[in-house]
């Protein structure tokens, strides 16, 4: 096992749930996948789990920088 880029729980599923995810659960296919696409995931900002898989693209992150 190498590499860490693939979430211990699948957003969604109902271990992921069990274990604090509060990732969308309908748009996760329940942890088989965004709209069914396995591999693929929606994940939730301030899911404690997966909160730091969430990639704010530059343009929208300045967005709290109005000075
Ligand atoms: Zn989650």
């Amino acid at each position: 096992m190498s590499g860490n880029t693939e979430p211990e729980y699948a957003p969604g599923s109902r271990a992921a749930i069990q274990a604090g995810c509060t990732c969308p659960v309908i748009d996760n296919r329940q942890g088989r996948g965004y709209m069914g696409i396995a591999g693929t995931y929606v994940y939730s900002g301030d899911c404690p789990l997966h909160g730091h898989y969430v990639v704010t693209p530059p343009h929208l992150s300045s967005k709290g920088n109005k000075e």
